[in-house]
């Protein structure tokens, strides 16, 4: 189990009981992993003390608060299981949904198993509102495997989680890398509860970054916007200075206007193409660097496996 904690000190024993009740009814080893991402309100001490009463309980401190997804992130590439489960802090994912997540994936060999919120009527409008257009947003850009509704509440298989291992990515946004690594895949509808205590860390500025980054890590779409706008300019422009030609045959300017009317459409347009090429080449740089592979592969029946999906 991965679980990010931000200055949850108040969840933290509520959240031990639950989650402790349901990994120790599964009746197999586990461990779980609490990352502190940089608490500043005793939850250090506080998962300290859990430890000492529970040893399956790993934290793994992080020196300044990075951000939901990067603590994340932290704790998916040091957890050990065969399977990994992620969860928030909060208990607004119920860990008892775990279980049915592990059973599901191996009954019918899933490697991913999305938690998808069946129900959010207890989160605020504004909530629901801006998730239903993120949604639709980032399955427009990455494709239709991405769940709807759902958050980083899922179980991975270790293949999924050696294949993000080997993504150089540096902050991906895991609720859309993991889709778009392509693993069989399956869903578990859940109500998302309210939050157990505590106050939500993700302000309206987090929630906007976390778009932005959606966006921008899976599409040069807004570095084209100059391209377009520059042939925009070009065609209007176009047109403009036929006006001014004729304008100034028919005698109806003032000296110098034509000139200078032209030149300036001119340097604007070439303006915004020369910025839109840019963006080309900028996109095309950043594509590299963020050094995601064209292809993923799922199974080599040279390799020895029979072709065994992600033997490797
Ligand atoms: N979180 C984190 N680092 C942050 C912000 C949040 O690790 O900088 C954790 C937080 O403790 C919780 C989870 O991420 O376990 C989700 O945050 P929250 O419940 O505040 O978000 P919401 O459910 O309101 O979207
Ligand atoms: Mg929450």
């Amino acid at each position: 189990m991965v679980v990010p904690i931000f200055n949850e000190r108040d969840v933290l024993p509520l959240l031990a009981e639950r989650l402790r009740g349901v990994l120790d009814g599964l009746g197999e080893a586990y461990e779980v992993v609490a990352v502190d991402d940089g608490s500043t309100d005793g939850t250090p001490a506080a998962l300290t003390a859990l430890r000492a009463g529970w040893p399956e309980l790993r934290v793994l401190r992080l020196r300044r608060n990075s951000g939901h997804q990067a603590a994340l992130h932290a704790g998916l590439l040091r957890a050990r299981g065969g399977y990994v489960a992620s969860m928030d802090a909060d208990l607004q994912d119920p860990p008892e949904v775990i279980a049915e997540m592990l059973r599901r994936a191996r009954a019918e060999g899933l490697d991913v198993v999305y938690g998808v919120r069946a129900d959010r009527s207890r989160d605020t409008r504004f909530k629901r509102w801006t998730a239903a257009g993120y949604y639709r947003l980032v399955r427009r850009l990455v494709g239709e495997q991405v769940p709807g509704q759902a958050g980083d509440f899922r179980l991975l298989s270790r293949a999924v989680v050696e294949a993000l291992r080997g993504l150089p990515e540096r902050n991906p946004v895991l609720r859309l890398v993991v889709p778009w690594l392509g693993f069989p895949s399956g869903e578990v509808a859940y109500e998302r509860q309210e939050r157990a205590a505590g106050r939500t860390k993700y302000p309206l500025s987090r929630m906007a970054g976390l778009a932005a980054e959606s966006v921008t890590s899976f599409s040069a779409a807004p570095l084209r916007v100059a391209t377009w706008l520059g042939l925009a300019g070009v065609a209007v422009c176009g047109v403009l200075v036929v006006i001014a030609v004729l304008a100034w045959f028919a005698g109806a300017t003032v000296s110098g206007w034509p000139s200078l009317y032209v030149a300036i459409l001119f340097l604007g347009a070439v303006q915004l193409l020369c910025l839109g090429l840019l963006g080309e080449y900028v996109a095309r740089i950043y594509t590299l660097v963020q050094g995601r592979p064209a292809y993923v592969v799922a199974a080599d029946s040279a390799a020895g496996d029979g072709g065994r999906p992600d033997a490797a």
